[in-house]
């Protein structure tokens, strides 16, 4: 019964003793009649040369520490031609020089693999090393992360950053150089629950498209959208490795810049107007949080406010024009359905934007304001194929999350290739638990219950 307890398959629970110190020590015989075959000549040996003991690492139960000791014997093998003379016995569950169970093997790559541990902390947990609980997690996660991606009809690229840029300064000019800003460039799923597809390090339209070239060309043709930030690098890699695939641009950047553009124009008016940087106390101060608000969350007495501080003078006057482009450009965004609750038309989303470019042609005396304008017209289609299809980068933003999440928890990475492998993992999680996870099974009602009486 306490073997069948201890579930180590080929071994037996000979006694259990109870140490004086608190945990207990389990002595176990090797019950698998494949473990005196020899490994040279594969003959079962009978002539047992001595007993040894190894005291290998396991899985714990219970409260208490658990020792395990296993007592093997060292066979001799007779055959003339087999060239080894003895061998100790080996289970497949601990193989032979092991001094770690396969199963706590097993366990410490579950932990870091879908349990979320870091390899430290899946480490202390097990009572391994660092490098054995890493190698036991690089054998659970390649496996996984080796299996081709299923294909993906909507693919969203993003970066993240690896560590932080380092400077120094040169000797000579004293300017600072810099020395390493490395970057990541991740694909992910957005339209299946595959989660991050891969990644590849740098981020120039090089980097990004040989990871496409090197993916099939079957699966390629599969994509049909692919969303990215308002990024001209990722665009040419785009074009050049996916011809086929509509690319849009995550409306969130659009609004983003356009927000951006407000308050550079704010901070330039005031800093004319005062001759220094704004503080509380100006009036332009007080409304600051307000402009970046879309107008329909503003409340009517907000909105006055906004309007009479704007009005007074020229500077005022300049910002309420950046102020009014920006919500210019957000019409145009609104008309997608998730807002509307109707299809879009392509007319209409044009025809706001023209109104967009007017507006800002008529203010040309604010640069910021045609900047915008310029950089909006050059994304013009792609953005306008992110309002009628609806499609965001919102997924790849999450993961991306996730990632610098992972990061953080093991303080940062030495090594890149870990890095990816980790990342990829706790990217990919949900999808794995998703497949493995039956789900339950719904009870069907149809009618009246029957009557108990
Ligand atoms: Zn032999």
């Amino acid at each position: 019964m306490a073997s069948r307890l201890f579930a180590l398959d080929g071994a037996e629970v000979a006694e259990v003793d109870e140490e004086p110190g608190g945990g207990r020590t389990v002595w176990l015989v090797t019950a698998d009649p494949g473990a005196r075959v020899c490994p040279g000549c594969q003959m079962a040996s009978a002539h047992v040369r001595e007993q040894v003991v190894t005291r290998p690492a396991d899985i714990g139960y219970g409260r208490d520490q658990v020792s395990v000791v296993w007592v093997k014997r060292r066979w001799e093998c007779r055959v003339a031609s087999c060239p080894r003379k003895t061998f100790t016995e080996s289970l497949p569950a601990i193989p032979p020089r092991c001094r770690v169970t396969e199963r706590l093997r097993d366990h410490a790559g579950r932990l870091v693999a879908e349990g979320g541990r870091t390899v430290a902390q899946a480490a202390r947990e097990c009572g391994l090393s660092w490098p054995v609980a890493h190698q036991a997690f690089a054998r659970a996660a390649d496996p996984l992360l080796g299996q081709p991606p299923a294909p993906v009809a909507h693919l969203g690229i993003d970066e993240h950053r690896r560590g932080r840029p380092r400077w120094r300064a040169d000797a000579e000019t004293g300017e600072y150089v810099l020395l390493a800003d490395r970057w990541h460039t991740c694909f992910f799923d957005l339209s299946g629950d595959q989660g991050l597809l891969g990644q590849v390090e740098g981020r120039t339209a090089d980097d990004a498209a040989y990871w496409l070239a090197q993916a099939p060309a079957a699966w390629r043709d599969a994509i049909q959208v692919v969303a990215i930030d308002m990024c001209s690098i990722y665009a040419a890699a785009v074009r050049r490795a996916l011809p086929g695939a509509q690319l849009v641009v995550d409306l969130f950047h659009v609004v983003q810049l356009a927000v951006k553009m407000t308050g550079d124009v704010r901070r330039r008016a005031v800093r004319e107007k005062y001759g220094r940087r704004g503080r509380s106390g100006d009036t332009e101060y007080g409304i600051k949080g307000l402009l970046v608000h879309n107008l329909e969350h503003l409340r009517p007495e907000q909105f006055t406010k906004v309007i009479d501080t704007l009005g007074a003078d020229r500077h005022g006057q300049e910002i309420a024009a950046a102020w009014i482009g920006k919500e210019k450009l957000r019409d145009a965004l609104n008309l997608r359905a998730r807002i509307t609750r109707s299809t879009p038309c392509e007319r209409d989303v044009r025809g706001r934007l023209a109104s967009f470019y007017d507006w800002c042609a008529q203010n040309d005396d604010i640069a910021e304001l045609l900047t915008l304008a310029r950089t909006i017209s050059r994304w013009e289609d792609e953005i306008v194929a992110a309002v009628l299809t609806g499609d965001t980068n919102a997924r790849s933003e999450a993961l991306n999350r996730l990632a610098k999440l992972e990061a953080r928890m093991a303080y940062s990475f030495r090594n890149p290739a870990n890095q990816r492998r980790r990342v990829r993992i706790a990217c990919t999680r949900a999808a794995r638990r998703s497949r493995t996870v039956t789900p339950r099974r719904s009870r069907q009602v149809t009618g009246r219950q029957p009557d108990p009486g």
